[in-house]
């Protein structure tokens, strides 16, 4: 393994990771910690076929990084021997300040943490992940990797929200998107799969996971995308509301919830778990089997939203050359896509039933040959994204502070 990036993504109370190979394009390791804090954590770590496990308590960020390397040893592949070429993160909210991945230093640390309040559940862990790998990791570059930044092209009139300038120039209020690192992945493996270059394509990308957004993409360039100032916006997910009227907000604050109240509803009790009391879709088949009224209407209403999107984002780019389904939902719940799909005929958009009932890790085309629109699943990769990220970076020398921006000014930067 020539180049060898160890990919995390650090969460508030877990820590997911990836020793990523970036010249064959494969994880080697991975593994997920659990419940940080002050209860019982579970560890899981998975390398060649095997599985190692930990349980105990992992009290903080330190204590995870601690055990994720000794699982990496007590799996006889200590992370020492990968000869790490960087540390990329994963980092939710880069504001209107990042675009492109960065080395982290002190001030990029001090900024990720400034932009907490943008993202209250996200950023604080990001920034902590950040700064306990580089304890763990002396003089191993630290790069940061913006979920946002895919979607700093939006263009004005889709990022402004419709109230006072003021109020929110003061208050960062706009839309950044989220998902980017995804969307911009799958978008750049439908153009290799089909064989086109990605500036030919209008794409339409469905990010259907636990979280889920959708972006329109026209020649490679994000130019809509349904998440907001936050990841709250846009779609029905496992456990977040999507699209509400703020008026409904106000009525509540009015009825009584207080703020944090409101915020525990809409992130984490609203979505398909608010609608169904399940929050995952193989859940939520079973019960649709069971004749489970509540359930049934969870999957119709997912589908409507998205539905709404698809139209809404044909019409952002005036027409789409593929539709494409990925994430854990998109990937894998064919029912689900042949649902919000059905009926589009009329737009060029059909599933073929056959191809679409595949189950495959490759990305695959579902609608039928001859199609006006194709329809595709992509599996998505957000960590080989990072770690290529992070490895182009350092291989450009990439100092501390410096991102591809100010690299490219020097005429460094590869394409
Ligand atoms: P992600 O956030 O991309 O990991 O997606 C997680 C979600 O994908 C889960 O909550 C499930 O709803 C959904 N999912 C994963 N596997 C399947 C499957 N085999 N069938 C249907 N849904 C699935």
């Amino acid at each position: 393994m020539r180049t060898a990036v160890l990919v995390i993504n650090s969460g508030s109370s877990s820590m997911k990771y990836q020793l990523v190979d970036v010249d064959e394009g494969t994880a080697v390791a991975s593994g997920l910690i659990e419940r940080i804090g002050p209860s019982t954590a579970n560890a899981e770590h998975h390398f060649a076929g095997n599985t190692t496990v930990f349980q105990g308590e992992i009290e903080d960020h330190a204590a995870a990084l601690r055990v994720m390397q000794q699982l990496f040893i007590e799996s006889g592949r200590p992370l020492r021997s990968a000869a790490l070429t960087a540390v990329g993160h994963r980092v939710v909210h880069g504001g209107a300040i990042f675009g492109d991945p960065v080395v982290v230093d002190s001030t990029v640390l001090q900024q990720i943490r400034d932009l907490s309040s943008l993202a209250p559940l996200h950023n604080p862990a990001n920034a902590t992940g950040i700064e306990q790998a580089t304890r763990a990791f002396p003089g191993i570059p630290q790069v940061a990797v913006f979920d946002t930044a895919f979607f700093r092209t939006l263009p004005a009139a889709a990022y402004t929200y419709a109230i006072d300038r003021t109020v929110a120039a003061e208050h960062r209020i706009r839309r950044y998107g989220f998902h980017g690192t995804s969307h911009q992945y799958v978008s750049q493996q439908v153009a290799i799969a089909l064989g086109r270059d990605v500036e030919e394509l209008d794409q339409i990308v469905l990010h259907l996971g636990n979280g889920a957004s959708v972006s329109a993409i026209r020649g490679g360039v994000a130019v809509e995308t349904s998440m907001g100032l936050t990841p709250l916006e846009g779609l029905v997910m496992g456990t977040r509301s999507g699209d509400l009227d703020p008026g409904a907000l106000l009525h509540l604050l009015r009825s009584g919830l207080d703020v944090d109240q409101l915020d525990t509803l809409l992130n984490r009790q609203s979505g398909l778990l608010g609608l169904s009391g399940v929050n995952d879709f193989r859940d939520l088949a079973r019960r649709i089997a069971d004749g489970d009224a509540e359930a049934e209407l969870a999957q119709q209403v997912y589908c409507h939203r998205v539905r709404k999107y698809i139209g809404a984002y044909l019409a952002v780019l005036g027409g789409a050359d593929v539709i494409t389904f990925t994430a854990g939902v998109g990937e894998n719940a064919a029912a689900v896509r042949a649902q919000i799909l059905s009926g589009l005929e009329g737009l060029g958009i059909s599933v073929d039933d056959a191809r679409n009932s595949v189950r495959s890790p490759d990305a695959r085309i579902i609608s039928p040959d001859g199609s006006p629109v194709t329809v595709m699943v992509v599996p998505t990769n957000e960590e080989l994204a990072i770690a290529r990220a992070s490895a182009r970076l350092v291989a450009n020398g990439a100092v501390a502070g410096s991102s591809r921006h100010a690299l490219r000014s020097k005429g460094k930067a590869q394409p």
